[in-house]
């Protein structure tokens, strides 16, 4: 059996998956937006939206998407807000301590970076079966994990872009091991192979039929791709666009890398299938 259709370790993924209710609504004023990516307005970082209540909650929450705030709906912070918020500054938030705020918004963009790429080794801890790299991607968990714990000024000298190199290179090796197992020589039959600055360029394809199996389709652009009825399995999707793709019927349950994020912002219903890691959104129904 390929070692990626065994069970999977969903209590890994527990701490990074989103808790508004913990954190002190930071995506809604710590991050730039603009209106044309499906937020309220524009707005600076830093600055609260304007429909941010004075207890954190969101005074729209429950029309977001009828009212078409799509940015809104999708973002997905790898659970940064309530680490943040709980464990970084013990639950003292921006509005108690004015004078920290701006500390606190960039240490919730630091811990954004390092849940996420926390997300991406438990995908990839829960897929290798590989003896020599499992316990080296077990290892880089367990650093990113500690890095998270740090206090904001030690947060403020980590070197990001080193670590974010040694977690890619295990994310790329498991990659092409999980695909290469279940591959064994043989290709997918995607034709596809302009790219456009360089991501694959499947924008509004027509994908339904095409076998992508074992595919490496990282960072391509899938908006308004059309997937309905597609068995992902083993399909690399770190990056890749999703925007309004269509995912009715599609199996999803043995993709590699998918977020959270990237699924809130595709078209799906009840008949998608997604990992067990994954929550369906509210708004995709029949
Ligand atoms: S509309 Fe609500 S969810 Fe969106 S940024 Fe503003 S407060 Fe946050």
């Amino acid at each position: 059996m390929n070692k990626s259709k065994e069970k999977i370790d969903i209590d890994l993924y527990k701490d990074l998956r989103i808790d508004c209710r913990k954190c002190f609504g930071f995506c809604c004023v710590a991050l730039y937006f603009s209106a044309f990516e499906g937020f309220p307005s524009d707005k600076e970082a830093g600055k609260p939206c304007s429909n941010l209540n004075e207890d954190f909650s969101c005074k729209i929450h429950k029309n977001l998407r009828s009212k078409g705030l799509k940015g809104c709906t999708s973002y997905d912070c790898f659970g940064a807000g309530q680490k943040v918020a709980q464990t970084t500054y013990t639950g003292k938030s921006w509005r108690d301590n004015p004078e920290s705020a701006k500390k606190m918004f960039d240490a919730f963009l630091v811990i954004k970076q390092l849940h996420e790429m926390q997300w991406y080794l438990t995908d990839a801890l829960n897929k290798s079966s590989d003896k020599d790299i499992k316990p080296r991607i077990s290892a880089l968990m367990d650093e990113t994990k500690e890095m998270t714990m740090l206090r904001e000024d030690s947060l403020r000298t980590l070197d990001l872009e080193s670590h974010r190199d040694r977690v890619n290179l295990l994310l790329k090796k498991t990659s092409k091991e999980v695909r290469s197992t279940l591959l064994k020589g043989r290709e997918n039959n995607l034709k596809q192979k302009r790219r456009v600055a360089g991501r694959l360029d499947l924008i509004g394809a027509e994908l339904k039929k095409t076998n992508l199996r074992g595919a490496d389709l990282s960072g391509a652009l899938l908006m308004a791709a059309d997937l309905r009825n597609n068995e992902l399995n083993c399909t690399d999707l770190i990056g890749a666009d999703l925007r309004d793709a269509d995912l009715r019927g599609a199996d999803l349950t043995n993709t590699i890398y998918i977020t959270q994020a990237q699924i809130n912002t595709a078209k799906g219903d009840l008949s998608t299938k997604l990992p067990a890691h994954i929550v369906r959104p509210s708004y995709w129904t029949d």
